[in-house]
């Protein structure tokens, strides 16, 4: 599989696993907020494959750190374009190592996939905006019937999960809000992200804002009577 990156450690991106995280090239939505456009844009993809790292690179580093790390985070760009996620999920399990998958949630073929092979031990899926804004959001190749889909199934099935949104003034009204929160009624997890400017795909984007520490706690407040759990980070 195409690695575009690794971070050797991290103790929060998966819930209670010290893990490593896996960058995939590539990504078919477009948000203006995304802050990985040297992993989303062909040009910028271009410019640093050159320092892809080889699959059995990474395998020999997850060697010696065994006993260390418990799991892999595989995350973008978006994982489900890669077209041998599966084989490389199943050489992480077959390691023995947990694995986290970071998706958008518009291949729900692949997550099925994924979850029916047992391949996946927890899955964050981005809930953007409302299904009347995604494609402003993040582009015309989004599908809501496979964003819903996506939903509908980690909801009903037994892989944990969580919904995670990034939150922007400027895009984010409360209009929205209130229809994210009607969209994620139900949810395992919602985990409210503050949005950082700066490093984004577009440029406006890096002139908007995040919202204060006391409207995210407000917005907090609207998911939790409809989510078990709801975090900011
Ligand atoms: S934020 Fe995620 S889904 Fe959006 S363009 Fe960036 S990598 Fe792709």
């Amino acid at each position: 599989m195409l690695i575009s990156g690794i971070q050797k450690m991290s103790l929060l991106d998966f819930p209670g696993v010290i893990a490593a995280i896996v960058f995939t090239p590539g990504c078919n939505f477009r948000c203006g907020y995304c802050h990985n456009p040297e992993f989303v844009l062909p040009e910028r993809i271009a410019e640093i494959r050159p320092s892809f790292i080889k699959e059995e690179v990474f395998f020999n580093f997850l060697e010696k750190r065994k006993g260390v790390l418990d799991g892999v985070v595989v995350t973008g760009g978006e994982p489900t374009l890669m077209p041998d996620l599966l084989p490389f999920l199943a050489k992480l399990k077959e390691r023995g190592f947990k694995v986290k998958l970071d998706t958008n949630g518009n291949r729900a073929g692949v997550l099925r996939a994924a979850m029916d092979a047992g391949l996946v031990d927890y899955v964050a899926m981005d809930v953007k905006t409302s299904m009347d804004e995604y494609l402003n959001l993040v582009g015309n190749l989004a599908s809501a019937e496979n964003l819903r889909e996506s939903m509908k199934m980690l909801m009903a099935g037994s892989v944990p999960y969580e919904f995670r949104s990034t939150l922007i003034k400027e895009t984010h009204t409360p209009e929205v809000i209130a229809d994210m929160v009607a969209l994620m009624t139900g949810a395992q997890r919602v985990a409210l992200q503050t949005f950082r400017p700066g490093n984004t795909l577009c440029a406006k984007f890096g002139d908007y804002h995040a919202f204060s520490d006391d409207e995210m706690e407000a917005i907090r407040q609207q998911f939790l009577p409809v989510a078990g759990e709801v975090i900011m980070r």
